[in-house]
């Protein structure tokens, strides 16, 4: 007799377990249509006063037998996996966001080079254009140390007024015509939307610096460009602000993106910055954009070139940017860290001579 009870008993409990599993599921499809509503309004998805408000609701409805302690412990588990579930949808819309372990962006440049297919780029060049020789002298240490992309920065963003601000249009021109004669590509940092026209007429990759990293106008302008766009991260930037400024881009629809580790602020006063390197294996789990490090503005210093080199292609990064000048001493900005030609040359010896790992992550 007790043994049929038990048996009809377990068939109420199948039942109410079915019908419980259909009230989670379809609270759980209300929770994530809420979360969508929130993710568009720009709203933060978990709201403790809300979570705090159910919860005392629910603790005033319980007439046991379960205690308020235990029906609060089990309700928190729902909140939890809703909040998860709306949180991987929110994800799962972000453009720049890895979805899957093989999402990769390959950006091609003019030439051919490709960015983000498993080689180590180099960028290299002065911190500023200063003149035709002084830049003509740099293509032909690029051209014969076989990197591709030359910095030909005409606007420089410095901390000082009164220090020099870059050629302009002029310094846009030599870059140019320097890139033509060596068959280089060009990359030049922008400060402003409106200067989008005029330069499309030199550079082949726009570059956002670190104090532009969160110009959303300019970001938003950059998303309706038609060449990539190398994005570097501000001194003080987390990953997640990075990753929402590439999203910018991206919204605007250019997802050639390249995200630059450029070196964040610490309380370290060895080197110029502190070279986040973990930021690397973070962003490339993260997002599916290249990732290059900025071994020139992180170290501060020449003699770091190397070991920074070698640190960098380790990591798993996509390339690396580093300053070279024909005369670092006299250099026009960042004297202290643009390579002489010979510390060039040896660290393109010691940067081929380091593996690069198949995965960062
Ligand atoms: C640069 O790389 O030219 C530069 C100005 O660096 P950052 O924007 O990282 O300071
Ligand atoms: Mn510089």
């Amino acid at each position: 007799m007790p043994e049929q009870t038990i048996q009809t008993l377990r068939r109420q409990i199948d039942e109410i377990n079915l019908q419980i599993l259909e009230l989670l599921n379809k609270r759980a499809a209300i929770a994530s249509e809420i979360g969508r509503l929130q993710t568009e309004l720009g709203v933060q998805l978990y709201d403790p006063q809300r979570e705090a408000e159910m919860l005392n609701a629910l603790q005033l409805a319980n007439q046991g037998p379960f205690s308020n302690d235990v029906v609060k412990h089990l309700f928190k588990e729902i909140f939890k996996a809703s909040l998860a579930l709306e949180e991987r949808e929110a994800r799962a819309k972000i453009i720049v966001q890895r979805k899957a372990p093989n999402d990769t962006t390959v950006i091609t440049l003019p030439d051919g080079t490709q960015i983000g297919n498993g080689s180590f780029e180099v960028i290299a060049g002065a911190c500023a254009v200063e003149s035709f020789e002084q830049m003509d002298a740099v293509g032909a240490l690029l051209a014969e140390e076989g990197v591709k992309i030359m910095r030909g920065m005409a606007f420089k963003p410095r901390t000082s007024p009164y220090d020099f601000q870059g050629l302009g249009e002029n310094g846009l021109k030599i870059a140019r015509q320097v890139a033509n004669k060596y068959g280089l590509v060009v990359v030049s940092e922008i400060m402003d939307a409106s200067q989008i026209p005029m330069m499309s007429d030199y550079v082949d990759i726009f570059w956002v610096g670190a104090r532009n990293m969160q110009n959303s106008f300019l970001l938003k302008a950059l998303g309706k460009v038609r060449q990539p766009v190398i994005l570097k991260r501000h001194f003080s930037a987390t990953l997640k602000e990075l990753i929402y400024s590439a999203e910018y881009i991206a919204a605007g629809g250019n997802t050639q993106i390249i995200l630059m580790e450029r070196g964040i602020r610490t309380f370290n006063e060895e080197t110029r910055n502190t070279l986040d390197i973990g930021a690397v294996p973070l962003l490339k789990m993260e997002t599916h954009l290249p990732v290059i490090v900025d071994i020139s503005h992180s170290a501060g210093r020449r003699d770091l070139a190397i070991p920074f080199g070698r640190i960098a292609k380790a990591s798993g990064a996509d390339g690396l940017m580093v300053e070279v000048h024909p005369n670092p001493a006299v250099a026009m900005s960042d004297a202290k860290q643009q390579l002489y030609f010979d510390q060039f040359k040896k660290l393109m010896v010691e940067v081929r001579a380091t593996a690069r790992p198949e995965r960062a992550f």
